[in-house]
């Protein structure tokens, strides 16, 4: 491992977050197995690795119940050392990674506060709902707190970890939905000694450690106690079809694919998918140079009944996917790159952090303005590393930067919003309706940023005649020494600085173009600087094709301007209309319902999917015109297009260097086989 220096600047901002847990012996392969307990588990893993005493007095308990889970009631019970007088007890409300205070308060229920076996009152503080006030009775120490989860049916798609999380079959605990803690208190040191019971035949996965031996309770597994922070950087997968796929041991931490499915045929997993999840651990490696886990687990749920997102944690990734995700090549294709954005985020978002984002509890409100880099970057870079790992094939990846590409010139809403704006506002539009996407703008920085990092990545490469690139930028911003968790916070002159000491140049004006300024089109210059540009033509991407057929959508942007929903409840429905497009000039708006095509009744179904294909086809030989049911009224648009079938491509631009497939080429080091 070659530790690179730490730019200058941010060594003195050392460390308020995870930083101060006590360090575990790095995990060895274990499957905790309910109710018999059977426990593979790794030397020295007792309490002797329990925090200093100092920064513990007693641990908070934090017993979690989930075996009510396949009726989505997670239940807790909480022993909280306390003084006597008043107390504030509050309620995780910033989730790290989600970016907005998206803590799921109104699912919190059956809340009864006890001292030395009295119930207590307490009364929701009337200003700040995630706070509980209690008067605790002279010569109590503690506090008994039981609660519980009410776990969103399936069909609950948006909130992330607050969405479907649970059903018949497997479960995701995030520990934050079943935490009070002392407000003032500060989570990175607060000792918490975790359990967990499980329904009978589940088995979990966390990167958490179980505790040796099964204790009183035969039911119940104990973990080494860790800090609050770290226990809610620890989710737990469950369920009665669990796989735990070894991926290898890379620099001394062992890695961990984790299948969680509605029956075993969706979990199994081919030899090629393997692979490339093998080769993804060892190609971030040799991007990055280190890693700041002790172990790391892909915790993928597979299911058509929970939301489907990926959200990032320090050691392991929560990551949720469709029924037929590895059953399917096509849907595995659409996916692919969840996994590799996930993993990138152990660097880029969790040890490495905006000093905005970087909050000491989880009451405190985040800044958002830096997610361009938190996500933008981890964009590009998961884009890179799947085509580096085989999770997606070389002209896969191409297709999909064309995707991305044509997604970000449909969204015209950057003539009147900056990029930079749409991270500052990421907790408004994370949750914003589809409907005007493209006038409003979406969380855009995720797309953008693949284009403006890969122009970073280019200007690199040829400002410095290929010896520079953003594989120098990683292992020195991300890389650092190998070890446990750990963050570092960073500004935007933490970023400019380690550019500048790559390769001189105005990288601060730079990118204050690119994030300040408002413009028509999307920023491809990288991509050209690349050696590519963004073509249409009449043949749909197989990855395009893959996308439509997993998120069950018509994508006609690029044509007539328009996004239709294929989904049988509401099939027809007008996802979005872009501005300017053929279907705006019309009249049409998004959430106006399509009805017939020159017609003939569309339905949904594949072949008036197809008929409506070929009536965009078919123009201008023949008129286009759409029978629309908006409200309460139906109204015949007829659109003015000539433009015929036009999907988003990529081609080489003649007589420019190819840097794009340099990019993307594995890097081929050979993982370091020392130990951390
Ligand atoms: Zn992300």
């Amino acid at each position: 491992m070659s530790p690179e220096p730490i730019p200058a600047g941010t060594e003195a901002i050392l460390p308020p977050e995870e930083n101060d847990v006590p360090a575990l012996p790095p995990p060895t392969r274990w499957l905790l197995l309910a109710p018999c307990l059977a426990l593979l588990l790794p030397a020295g893993t007792g309490l002797a690795d329990a925090p200093p005493a100092k920064a513990i007095q007693r641990p908070m308990l934090v017993e979690v119940n989930l075996a009510d889970a396949q009726r989505r009631l997670f239940q807790a019970r909480l022993v909280i050392p306390i003084s006597p007088g008043p107390v504030t007890l509050v309620y995780p409300k910033w989730v790290p990674g989600e970016h907005m205070p998206s803590g799921p308060l109104a699912d919190l229920a059956g809340l009864v506060i006890r001292a030395g076996g009295t119930t207590l009152r307490w009364h929701r503080d009337d200003v700040d709902m995630f706070a509980i006030q209690v008067e605790v009775p002279s010569g109590a120490t503690e506090l008994e707190v039981t609660l519980d989860s009410l776990s969103p049916p399936p069909g609950t798609n948006s909130g992330f970890s607050a969405a479907a999380s649970a059903t018949a079959n497997l479960a995701l605990l995030s520990w934050n939905h079943l935490v009070l803690y002392p407000a003032g208190s500060d989570p990175r040191s607060l000792p918490v000694a975790p359990s967990l019971t499980l329904p009978a035949g589940w088995t979990a996965s966390t990167p958490l450690v179980p505790l040796a031996g099964a204790g009183k309770n035969p039911g119940r597994i104990s973990f080494q106690p860790v800090s609050l922070s770290r226990l809610i950087d620890s989710p737990v997968l469950a369920g009665s079809h669990l796989h735990e796929v070894p991926l290898g041991v890379v620099d001394g931490a062992p890695h961990f694919l984790v299948l969680a499915a509605e029956t075993e045929a969706q979990a199994e997993l081919r030899p090629e998918q393997r692979a490339a999840f093998e080769k993804l651990v060892v190609e971030a490696q040799a991007l990055f140079g280190a890693r700041h886990y002790d172990s790391y687990r892909f915790l993928t749920s597979i299911s058509d009944s929970v939301a489907h997102f990926g959200l990032e944690h320090h050691q392991s990734s929560d990551d949720r996917v469709g029924g037929d995700a590895f059953v399917d090549a096509e849907l595995f294709t659409a996916s692919a790159t969840l996994w590799s954005h996930e993993y990138v985020h152990s660097w880029n978002g969790k040890y490495r952090r905006p000093i905005g984002l970087a909050t000491p509890d989880f009451q405190q409100p985040m800044k958002d303005g830096l997610l361009w880099v938190y996500e933008g970057l981890t964009q590009y870079l998961g884009v890179v590393l799947a085509a580096r790992s085989g999770l997606q094939a070389q002209p896969t990846v191409l297709e999909n930067i064309a995707t991305e590409a044509d997604d970000m010139e449909q969204h015209r809403g950057r003539t009147w919003r900056p990029l930079e704006d749409t991270a500052v506002a990421a907790q408004v539009l994370y949750p914003a309706r589809h409907d005007w996407e493209a006038w409003r703008r979406g969380v855009d920085f995720y797309f953008e940023g693949t284009l403006i990092w890969l122009e970073v990545d280019a200007l690199l490469r040829e400002k410095s005649n290929g010896a520079r690139s953003m594989n120098d930028f990683c292992r020195r911003f991300h890389g650092g020494k190998s070890g446990g968790p750990e963050m570092r916070p960073y500004t935007l002159d933490d970023v400019v600085a380690t550019l500048a000491d790559l390769v001189p140049y105005d990288w601060r004006g730079h990118f204050e173009k690119r994030l300040q300024a408002t413009a028509k089109d999307a920023p491809l210059q990288g991509l050209e600087a690349a050696g590519w540009r963004l073509v249409y033509g009449p043949v749909r991407s197989a990855f395009q094709k893959a996308i439509e057929t997993r998120d069950q959508q018509m994508d006609l942007r690029a044509s007539i301007g328009m996004v239709v929903d294929l989904r049988l409840s509401s099939a027809g429905d007008l996802v979005d209309v872009v501005p300017g497009s053929p279907a705006f000039r019309a009249g049409l708006g998004p959430m106006m319902r399509l009805v017939a095509v020159n017609g003939r009744k569309f339905t949904g179904s594949t072949s008036s999917e197809q008929m409506l294909r070929r009536a965009v086809a078919r123009t201008p030989a023949e008129p286009l015109e759409l029978l629309v049911e908006n409200a309460e009224t139906f109204r015949t648009y007829r659109l003015d297009y000539q433009g015929g079938a036009r999907y988003p491509k990529l081609e080489p631009i003649p007589g420019r260097r190819d840097l794009l497939s340099a990019i993307l080429a594995p890097l081929g080091t050979s993982p370091s086989k020392k130990s951390p």
